[in-house]
């Protein structure tokens, strides 16, 4: 049987994708890609060379330029009427992921099953619950399987310049009251993205103002090559943009390295992060109880720490 991945990508696929298509080859030995969006020809040149994948799909139209769960949902339920082979169909557990599975699942009268962080068998899965203090095994009956996949638990498949079959397939008009008007962000200065770097730093109440958030963390981020994160009473603070957002109810999130500034860890807050490889804590408060789960502590303030560190390194 067939497993069908929805591809993610900004200026190339997304490591969370990557790490799909390993979770996908763990379930079934034939894979495929799915690629939706406009001007292509780069993503699907990096599809193209995905270790493990079978075949690329390709779905190109100016109304995939952006994102719009119904029209893409559209565009994939077609794919999957016409393909009754395919039995398992993932994406990564981001934004996109859970707005654009379920609705797939729900066009098929199917249930979607969320942050499978381990595939124990084909109909067998693994998925964290209360916040990831207990991970719940579920097995389904569904002929067809709608899951994200949280990527961190599966290592990335590697590009390696192959060239797999493509088809092109031909967009489906589709009705939708939703339109995007313009997108931006706040985060200006962090190109980096959070769920694929390999270093995040981040902030918490700690830092006091969005203007201490970015000139503390900012140099040290960009030494580090990091992304910048952020505690969700930062966030409700304004200090730092709602996307950095890293936790129970922000993004999950595992890199080589892992520093905590001005933040206590909260439950919520280590659901989105102990998975880290190292995690340093800076915390004025010995107490604080980020530092049950650092590798690294450093106790004191963190406007003496952080410009200290940023500059030695
Ligand atoms: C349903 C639910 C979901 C939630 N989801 C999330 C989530 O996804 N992510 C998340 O982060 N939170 C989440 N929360 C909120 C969470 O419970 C905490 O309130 C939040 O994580 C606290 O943020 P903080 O650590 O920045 O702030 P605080 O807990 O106030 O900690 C600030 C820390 O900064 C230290 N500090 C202060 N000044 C300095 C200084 N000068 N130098 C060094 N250290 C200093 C203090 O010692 C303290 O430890 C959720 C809560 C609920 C109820």
């Amino acid at each position: 049987m067939t497993a069908l991945v929805i591809a993610e990508y900004e200026s190339s696929i997304k490591d969370e994708t990557l790490r799909v298509v390993t979770a996908a080859k763990n379930l079934s030995n034939e894979v495929w890609l799915v690629i939706l969006g406009y001007e292509l020809e780069k993503i699907l040149n990096d599809g193209r060379s995905i270790e493990g994948v079978d075949k690329v799909f390709i779905i190109e139209h100016e109304q995939l330029k952006q994102f719009i769960s119904e029209v893409w949902a559209h565009q994939i339920s077609i794919l999957l009427d016409a393909n009754s082979n395919i039995d398992t169909i993932l994406m990564s557990s981001s934004s996109q992921g859970k707005d654009l599975l379920p609705r797939i699942a729900g066009m098929h009268d199917e249930e979607k099953l969320t942050d499978v962080i381990e595939i124990i068998s084909q109909n067998d899965f693994v998925r964290p619950i209360y916040a990831g203090n207990l991970h719940s095994r579920v097995t389904t009956s569904q002929k067809r399987k709608f899951l994200t996949i949280r990527g961190n638990k599966f290592n990335p498949a590697s590009m390696s310049g192959q060239s797999i079959t493509s088809e092109k397939i031909v967009f489906e008009d589709c009705d939708t009251v939703t339109k995007i008007v313009s997108n931006s962000s706040d985060n200006v200065t962090d190109t980096i993205d959070l769920l694929s770097a390999k270093c995040v730093i981040s902030g918490g109440r700690g830092l006091g103002s969005a203007e201490n958030y970015k000139n503390i963390l900012q140099p040290l981020a960009k030494k580090l090559r990091g992304a910048l994160g952020a505690s969700r009473a930062a966030v409700d603070m304004g200090l730092a943009p709602n996307e950095n957002q890293v936790g129970q109810t922000g993004k999950i999130v595992a890199p080589d390295l892992y520093i905590a500034i001005g933040l206590s860890g909260s439950i919520q807050h280590l659901a989105g992060m102990k998975d880290s490889k190292v995690i340093v804590a800076i915390n004025k408060d010995p107490e604080a109880p980020i530092f049950q789960v650092a590798t690294y502590g450093i106790i004191g303030d963190l406007f003496d720490v952080v410009p200290e560190l940023t500059e030695k390194i």
